[in-house]
């Protein structure tokens, strides 16, 4: 079995303290590797791939809260909306619409997270707080409209480095973006809360600033074979 369980009860413990949730990111790995982590109490699993998710989702526990943690086609969306309570990585409104769309269709409510780029590389994708304003804004005027939909927080990932300097500056750099955001839009609303920072390899310094979700995939279930 690939799954390690001393790492993952070692992990568990160190988000007790910050009261943060786990993310087991499941992505590339066997059903068997999941069900042996959903025996150990684990429910929340992340998975990047519509079609690995479609296929892997019928075939576990029902409870099993399926978090979409990687970037989403607009025009996937419909294959998982059906099942999906979360999706992190919202990063245009075209997106967040489409969610809200098959989310009613459905009759649910998703959570999202609106992803922001924080890292130096250009690769990544997420809005910068700029656009990021302009979603919001778009989303208030319409707010009725979107009742398929719940803003639960902010996504977003450091740059790939050793510098921890690095890593901690850009996850600090969320955390006041979230506060401002939470200020001026989510005053009132208590479900606006997460914060999901932090892989296998930064997820202490996320923690220690102010991830209240860390998505975590080669530490637990060994690395992954391919580069997905
Ligand atoms: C794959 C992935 C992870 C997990 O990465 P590890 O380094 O294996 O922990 C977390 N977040 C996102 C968005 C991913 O794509």
């Amino acid at each position: 079995m690939a799954i390690n369980l001393t790492t993952y009860n070692q992990v568990l413990q160190q988000l007790a303290p910050y009261n943060a949730k786990l993310v087991a990111v499941s992505k590339t790995k066997p059903v068997a590797d999941i069900e042996a982590l959903y025996q150990q109490g684990q429910r929340i699993f992340g998975e990047n791939y519509v079609q690995e998710l479609t296929e892997k989702q019928p075939v576990l526990p029902a409870d099993i809260e399926w978090h979409f943690i990687g970037h989403l086609q607009s025009n996937k969306v419909k294959y998982i909306a059906g099942f999906v309570s979360m999706v992190h990585a919202v990063d245009s409104f075209k997106l967040l619409a489409e969610i809200n769309k098959q989310a009613i269709k459905n009759n649910r409510v998703i959570n999202c997270l609106l992803q922001l780029h924080i890292a130096e590389e250009e690769t990544k994708f997420g809005l910068d707080e700029g656009e990021l304003i302009q979603l919001l804004d778009s989303w208030q005027q319409q707010q009725q409209e979107f009742s398929g939909i719940r803003i639960a927080g902010l996504m977003a990932m450091a740059t790939n480095t050793s510098n921890e300097t690095q890593i901690r500056k850009e996850f600090h750099q969320l955390q006041e973006i979230f506060v401002k955001v939470k200020e001026r839009y989510f005053a009132s609303q208590d479900y606006f809360k997460e914060r999901s920072t932090g892989m296998s390899a930064d997820y202490q310094i996320a923690l220690e600033e102010g991830s209240t979700m860390v998505r975590i995939g080669s530490l637990l279930f060994g690395e992954r074979n391919y580069n997905k």
